[in-house]
């Protein structure tokens, strides 16, 4: 079987990154009769400089004939004077638009050895592993009516949401929370908003067919509190948009550094893989990029595109265990740290302990 997947490097470190991203994908066509097939195209900066849009039909084109995308990210000190359509950023927005994922899933998990690259206390974070499900087309960001009054001296948004979209979305959730620990917290305002009420009573319902998984509701405003203070009670987090937003910024703060987060946005006609991060042009070609939060997005193709859930799980097993081994680049460093990699070395790292399990995995079946 052939996978397609378009990969998008993007600008600044975006290209260091999802080449490490690419050589694990890569690795696994020794080991499977799937072939993964990659495409690359550009966006953002890149694609402004090669044909002078962010983001090129071809381009557009190429990953809606993907079974997946991945992308490195967009941004470039070079277009910051521009405004509008003009900018890279912008191609990734009308990728996203076009794409029509509605689910944007961020894990923020504690790895026992960068504890304490983490701001919050060993004890606090230690063993937190939390998916933050985040609707991601509908609520405050996209309904109407929205605008300034006629003065300017007013402006107003709308937060809607129907039935059918918090249902989609939750039917995400509560599967994620199926195949991991069965617990699930939707996040709403429902003390104030109506469109959180309707929110809680349309969980509820579809919580009906999923009994193995345990639901509770939190207002936003503990939920932030407890991420902070107590983010190992959490397993899945179901939230709509502007929340999810807040959140999953939040709960970056458990694992501790940009570079380790990735993400998934599924739902639409094409699932996108891409690490939370931007181009980082302050290190960009200098080999000081975290790809593990790249890498860490191919395991989630891995296992929510390409039906390989084992094989994403070694994958984040050899993310583990590269740190467990002491290996750090630049951005995890902690005073007297000793084994610094580069972005390239710590993707052939990962590649190598990943290598080793399928190796295993494979004799074992052989005998
Ligand atoms: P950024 O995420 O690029 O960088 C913030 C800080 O984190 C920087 O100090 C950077 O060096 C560091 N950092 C980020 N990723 C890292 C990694 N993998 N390894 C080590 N350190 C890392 O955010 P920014 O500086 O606000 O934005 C830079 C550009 O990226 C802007 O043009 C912005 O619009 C764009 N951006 C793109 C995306 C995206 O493509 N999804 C997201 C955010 C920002």
């Amino acid at each position: 079987m052939r996978f397609k997947i378009a990969v998008l490097p993007g600008d600044g470190i975006g290209p260091e990154v999802c080449r490490e991203a690419v050589r694990v994908l890569r690795a696994l066509n020794a080991f499977h009769d799937s072939e993964f097939q990659l495409v690359e195209k550009p966006i953002g900066g890149e694609a402004i400089r090669k044909t002078g849009t962010p983001l090129p039909q071809s381009t557009l084109e190429t990953c809606l004939n993907s079974d997946a995308v991945l992308l490195g990210a967009v941004g470039a000190p070079e277009f910051d004077h521009l405004s509008g359509t003009q900018r890279p950023e912008t191609g990734l927005l009308q990728l996203r638009t076009a794409l029509g994922g509605f689910a944007n899933l961020r894990p923020a998990i504690s790895f026992d050895a960068i504890v304490d690259c983490s701001p919050l206390k060993r004890s606090r974070v230690e063993g937190a592993d939390v998916l933050i499900v985040r609707e991601l087309l509908g609520g405050l960001y996209f309904s109407h009516p929205r605008g300034f009054g006629e003065s300017q001296r007013d402006a107003f948004n709308t937060m809607r949401y129907s039935t059918e979209e918090i249902i989609r979305v939750a039917r995400v959730a509560f599967e994620q929370a199926r195949s991991r620990r069965k617990k699930l917290t939707s996040v709403d305002k429902a003390n104030v908003l109506e469109t959180s009420q309707l929110w809680r009573q349309t969980v509820n319902q579809v919580s009906l067919s999923y009994p193995d998984v345990k639901l509770e509701h939190m207002y936003v405003d503990a939920c932030a509190m407890h991420l902070v203070s107590n983010p190992t009670r959490f397993d899945v987090i179901l939230t709509e948009n502007l929340f999810g937003d807040i959140l999953s910024d939040e709960a970056a703060a458990i694992t501790g550094s940009l570079g380790m987060l990735a993400s998934a946005t599924v739902g639409g006609t094409v699932n996108l893989y891409e690490p939370v991060h931007g181009s980082a042009p302050d290190i960009a070609g200098k080999g000081l990029a975290n790809p593990l939060g790249a890498i860490a997005s191919a395991a989630m193709l891995l296992r929510h595109s390409a039906g390989m859930a084992q094989e994403a799980t070694d994958l984040e097993a050899a993310i583990h265990e590269v740190l467990d081994d002491g290996y750090r680049t630049a951005d995890l460093a902690q005073p007297g740290a000793v084994n610094i990699v580069s972005t390239t070395k710590m993707g052939e790292l990962v590649e190598q302990a990943f290598v080793a399990t399928m190796d295993r995995r494979f004799s074992y079946h052989a005998v």
